[in-house]
C-alpha cells in the first residue's frame, strides 16, 4: 500500500496530459506565455475570483501575495501556530514577524477568538490556513481584519476546490496561495503555485515582482524575482483541474469509509470536521501513544505520516524567537497526537478497509 499514488493521476489523464506536452514542446514557447494565460483564467473561474497569477510554488506564492498586499519588513503578521512551516517562512522571507495563535481544536485551524489578543498596533496582516483540506473560519477573521485594517491571506496549498459558506477557499480572504506541490489535492508534475485575488491591483502586483519587477522587457519598476509559473505546469494543471472536484470526492469516500469503521474505537479521536466541509488533503486521527501505533501499522505494511512532527515555534529555524515547549500547548499537543493515513483520489476501497482492520486489532492489543 502506498501512502498517495504519484502516479495514478498520470495514468488516468495520460493521453490528454500526453497531448498538452507535446502542444507545448512543438509551440516553440517555453516561459509563460499562452499555456500559463489559459491555466490562470480556468483557476480564477474555478475559485470565482477576478484574478490568478500562476507563480513558481506554494512559498513564493506567500511571500508574494504578502509583499503585494503590503506587508513591509518589521510589520507582525498573525500566523497559526499549527500549520506546516511555509506559511511561517514566507512571513520571515518578507522580513516580517510571525505571531502566532493557537488553533480550535474542532478544525485544528487558526481560533478567531484568539486573534484579537495577538494584534498590537505593528499588525499588518493574517495569514490563514485551511489545513488537511478543511477550511479555516473565515467571517470572523475577516471581521477582525476589517476592525483593524489588516490584509488577509489564505494559505490555500492544502484545500483546493474545498468550500466554506458557499465560495470556494482561495476567493474568501483579500487574496490567497496556492501550492500545486505534486502530493497536494491538485498537483503540478513538478513545482508551481499561484495567487488568486479580486484586487486588480494586488495581482498586477503579483505579476510585476514574479517577472523581474518587470512589466515592459528590461524596464524594472520595482526589485523583483523570477518567480513565475513553469508553463509546461501550467499546461498540465489545465487538464488536471476539471478533475479536481470529482478527485476530492473520492477522498471523501474514503473519509467516510474511515469515519463509519473507525468511530467507535476507545483511545482515538477522529477529526471533527464534517464529512462535506472538507477536501480530505489529510485523514489525520489523534492518538496518544501514536508513535506506537505508526510503528506497529507499518509492521503490517501500512504507511502512514506525521502532518507535522515539530511545530514551527520549537523548529530549530525559530530559535532565534526563542520560543520554548509550553508556548503554544495546543500546537503542541496536536503535533504529539497527530497520526495521518493514507488518503487519496486513487486509493482503492478494499486499502481503506485494510487499514481500519489493522487499526482496529492494534488498538484491541495496544
Ligand atoms: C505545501 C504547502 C506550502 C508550500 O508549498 P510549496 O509548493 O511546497 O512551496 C505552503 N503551505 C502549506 C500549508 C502547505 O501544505
Amino acid at each position: 500500500m502506498q501512502f498517495l499514488d504519484m502516479k495514478a493521476p498520470y495514468l488516468e489523464l495520460k493521453e490528454e496530459l500526453d497531448a498538452a506536452y507535446f502542444r507545448f514542446m512543438n509551440s516553440g514557447w517555453y516561459v509563460l506565455g499562452p499555456e500559463a494565460d489559459r491555466f490562470e483564467e480556468l483557476l480564477a473561474e474555478y475559485c470565482g475570483t477576478e484574478h490568478a497569477v500562476g507563480v513558481s510554488n506554494g512559498l513564493d506564492a506567500l511571500c508574494l501575495g504578502l509583499e503585494a498586499g503590503g506587508v513591509k519588513p518589521g510589520d507582525e503578521v498573525i500566523v497559526p501556530s499549527n500549520t506546516y512551516i511555509a506559511t511561517w517562512l514566507a512571513v520571515s522571507q518578507v522580513g516580517a514577524i510571525p505571531v502566532p495563535v493557537e488553533p480550535e481544536l474542532h478544525t485544528f485551524n487558526i481560533d478567531p477568538a484568539r486573534i484579537e489578543a495577538a494584534v498590537t498596533p505593528r499588525t499588518t496582516a493574517i495569514a490563514a490556513v485551511h489545513l488537511f483540506g478543511t477550511p479555516a473560519d473565515m467571517a470572523p477573521v475577516m471581521e477582525i481584519a476589517e476592525k483593524h485594517h489588516l490584509f488577509v491571506l489564505e494559505d490555500n496549498a492544502q484545500s483546493q476546490g474545498a468550500f466554506y459558506q458557499g465560495k470556494r477557499t482561495g476567493n474568501l480572504g483579500h487574496a490567497a496561495a496556492f501550492s500545486f506541490y505534486p502530493a497536494k489535492n491538485i498537483g503540478a508534475f513538478g513545482e508551481a503555485g499561484a495567487v488568486t485575488t479580486h484586487d486588480a491591483a494586488l495581482a498586477d502586483r503579483v505579476r510585476v515582482l514574479r517577472n523581474y519587477g518587470s512589466r515592459v522587457k528590461y524596464r524594472n519598476e520595482v526589485k523583483g524575482y523570477n518567480r513565475r509559473i513553469d508553463a509546461l505546469q501550467a499546461a498540465f494543471l489545465a487538464v488536471k483541474l476539471p478533475k479536481l472536484d470529482e478527485w476530492n470526492e473520492r477522498r471523501r469516500q474514503i473519509a467516510s469509509l474511515y469515519f463509519n469503521g473507525l468511530k467507535d474505537i476507545p483511545g482515538m479521536l477522529l477529526p471533527e470536521s464534517p464529512l462535506e466541509k472538507s477536501v480530505w488533503h489529510q485523514f489525520v486521527i489523534r492518538i496518544s501513544n501514536r508513535d506506537a501505533v505508526k510503528d506497529a501499522l507499518a509492521g503490517q505494511g501500512i504507511p502512514t505520516m506525521i502532518h507535522y512532527p515539530i511545530p514551527p515555534h520549537l523548529s530549530e529555524a525559530y530559535a532565534d524567537m526563542k520560543f520554548k515547549r509550553g508556548d503554544f500547548p495546543i500546537a503542541e499537543e496536536l503535533a504529539d497526537t497527530f497520526l495521518s493515513l493514507p488518503i487519496g483520489p486513487h486509493m482503492s476501497e478494499d486499502d481503506a478497509r485494510t487499514v481500519i482492520g489493522e487499526l482496529r486489532k492494534i488498538l484491541r492489543s495496544s
